[in-house]
């Protein structure tokens, strides 16, 4: 394969019912050809219109625990009472074929990418518009009023975790996701732009580009 560049992790970040999904698809459907979404494994409970081994691979918790055990995980986290975990594998092979990947994550994980693989990782927060409108999103989305309530604390703590790296560098794009397909074309721009990047394309690459 002819390696132009370096392979991208570009994750997108916000609470939950701020649009990492959504968005994630629309971007995923952009680019069929050049960004992957590495499916994460969880042990939380499938919900009706979501399909095992797109939207997650769907696992116990025993199963989840053996692949803790066996170093499989490149990080892992229980939110909720849920495990959710991504393969270190999975993503290593992509990244060396140059491609690039997506991820849905919180800000916890988001910083483990960064200090992981801090060169090839953008990360963008997704920010909702109002109180009002997360609890708008979430219980349009079937959410229970239970999920919803610790949701909603969740969301708090985020925003405070946000704040608390602003200026760090770790965090390094904030969108909010008010009007979707503007929020679709702003972070599809960020990607771009990310692929753009210098510092991501071989040198090779460049010196093709400039005999042309
Ligand atoms: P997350 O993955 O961050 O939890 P989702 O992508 O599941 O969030 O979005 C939560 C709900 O809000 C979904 O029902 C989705 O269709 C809806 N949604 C996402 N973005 C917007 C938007 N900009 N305007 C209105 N509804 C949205």
């Amino acid at each position: 394969m002819n390696k132009v560049r370096k392979g991208l992790i570009f994750i997108l970040v916000s609470p939950s019912g701020g649009g990492k999904t959504t968005i994630a698809n629309k971007l995923i459907k952009n680019h069929s050809k050049s960004l992957n979404f590495v499916v994460t494994y969880t042990t939380r409970k499938q919900r009706e219109n979501e399909v095992d081994g797109k939207h997650y691979h769907f696992i116990t918790e025993d199963e989840f625990l053996k692949k803790i055990d066996a170093n499989e995980l490149f990080e892992y986290e229980k939110i909720h009472g849920n495990y959710y975990g991504n393969s270190k594998k999975k993503l290593e092979t992509l990244l060396e074929k140059g491609v690039d990947v997506i991820y849905t994550v919180d800000i916890k994980g988001a910083l483990k990418f960064k200090e992981e693989y801090s060169s090839e990782t953008c990360v963008v927060f997704l920010a909702l518009p109002s109180k009002e409108e997360m609890l708008t999103r979430l219980k349009r989305r079937g959410d229970s009023s239970s999920d919803i309530e610790r949701r909603l604390k969740t969301a708090n703590s985020e925003h405070a975790k946000l704040l608390e790296l602003h200026g760090t560098g770790k965090i390094d794009y904030f969108v909010v996701n008010d009007k979707l397909e503007e929020s679709v074309e702003l972070v599809d721009a960020i990607l771009r732009a990310e692929r753009s990047k210098t510092a991501r394309l071989t040198k090779e690459t460049i010196v093709n580009k400039l005999k042309a």
